[in-house]
């Protein structure tokens, strides 16, 4: 078997509610929709997050196909390795997991359909048959995020998560709302997105310890490895590392630093699929949790994650998506989210069959309306800057 085409499609779909977080407010997002074509007749899909920018990532997709085109698409490792090494992208990891992961989703799609398997029967079995998914709570009011909370936990969420990090007071009473709405047995956590300080992070992990949270995530910068271990020692919450866990490499550092108590980690930081689990199997060996955080991807990413958690006796904790936001999907089966969990899929491959109208539809979205990005919004057009400590 041999690789005929990559294709990359960029597509932008519309939250049904828009995202509020420390750096600003998110309206939709943006996905590439990569498919590898085979001389065989399988077609292998998969899904990039566009980092920096779609047209960036579009690129980079582009220059690492060139080293796999004509080769077999079964030998996943080698074709991963041809794409590091000839490819050149084995010294930018940050640009190129988060383009070439879609590749390699799609390369164990192919491996999962020629062999009528899951992946994730090839990764060694699945140890429950639903993946925990927690409720994402929006930070808007605290009248409107106490409903919330309490129609997620009725929905069968039994964690729920909002953001952080954009002011104290609102901070104080949006996570007294959660804990209102979620009730008393609710696993709480809250997301700073790097927005604070270490003082200010150990302040506020003082001033939110009566909500018996099950973590902050992320609560300092990113490479501060060493303040986020002595904030872990100091905190009356458990700490998690979201963009501090970004490659598997960082994890290794965090693991030999004791710097959290939970490690996040999802296929674009780590790096595809076969990554992701090494991430994995990492925070086994360490015995600490894996939650799987997300860019807010399609049906096709989620699903491709799920095939991962599904496997790992480390994935205890209730995860990330983005699904429940999105107005819509490019797959004809988009994920479901029943009593907040995810039921793993028995289907051959990722089992995901694009919507070719749909795909076309929101293709020409993104040509219409160009990147939902996160960073690029009102507050940053405003002059707040990203990575300033806000607190
Ligand atoms: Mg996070």
């Amino acid at each position: 078997m041999k690789i005929e085409s990559v294709q990359a499609t960029p597509v932008t779909i519309a939250f049904t509610e828009p995202e509020i977080w420390s750096q600003g407010v998110r309206h939709g997002v943006t996905a590439i929709v990569v498919e590898v074509a085979t001389n065989a007749g399988i077609t292998g899909v998969g899904e990039s997050v566009p980092a920096p920018s779609p047209e960036v990532t579009l690129a980079a997709i582009d220059s690492a196909a060139k080293t796999i085109l004509g080769k077999d698409p079964r030998q996943i490792q080698r074709r991963w390795l041809d794409m590091q090494s000839l490819g050149g992208w084995c010294s930018f990891p940050y640009v190129g997991n988060s383009a070439l992961a879609g590749i390699e989703i799609a390369l164990w799609d192919i491996l999962g359909q020629s062999l009528k398997a899951p992946i994730h029967a090839l990764l060694g079995g699945p140890v429950r048959d639903r993946v925990p998914i927690m409720g994402f709570v929006q930070h808007t009011t605290p009248e409107r995020i106490e409903r919330d909370a309490e129609r997620m936990a009725s929905a069968g969420f039994t964690t729920l998560y909002t953001k952080v990090g954009l002011d104290r007071e609102r901070d104080l009473a949006a996570t007294a709302a959660l804990r209102r709405g979620g009730g008393p047995q609710a696993q709480l956590r809250v997301d700073a997105n790097e927005a604070w300080t270490p003082g200010t992070a150990l302040r506020m992990a003082h001033a939110l310890r009566e909500y018996d949270l099950q973590y902050i995530e992320q609560p300092i910068r990113m490479r501060n490895i060493r303040e986020l271990a002595e904030l872990r020692r100091r905190s009356p919450i458990p700490i998690a590392a979201n963009q501090s866990s970004w490659l598997n490499w960082d994890i290794a550092d965090i693991l030999a630093a004791g710097a959290a108590d939970v490690i996040m980690s999802d296929p674009w930081q780590a790096g595809g699929i076969a990554n992701f689990q090494r991430a994995a199997a990492m925070c086994e060996t360490a015995g600490l949790p894996l939650v799987y955080h997300s860019f807010a991807p399609l049906s096709i990413a989620t699903r491709a994650a799920m095939q991962v958690l599904c496997t790992s006796p480390a994935c205890v904790f209730a995860n990330q998506t983005y699904n429940h936001m999105l107005a819509d999907d490019v797959v004809r089966e988009p994920v479901r989210i029943e009593q907040g969990h995810i039921a793993v899929s028995s289907e051959a491959g990722l089992g995901v069959e694009l919507d070719r109208t749909k795909l076309a539809r929101y293709h020409e979205a993104y040509r219409q309306q160009g990147y939902a990005s996160a960073y690029d919004n009102e507050a940053t057009r405003a002059g707040k800057a990203f990575f300033l400590p806000n607190q």
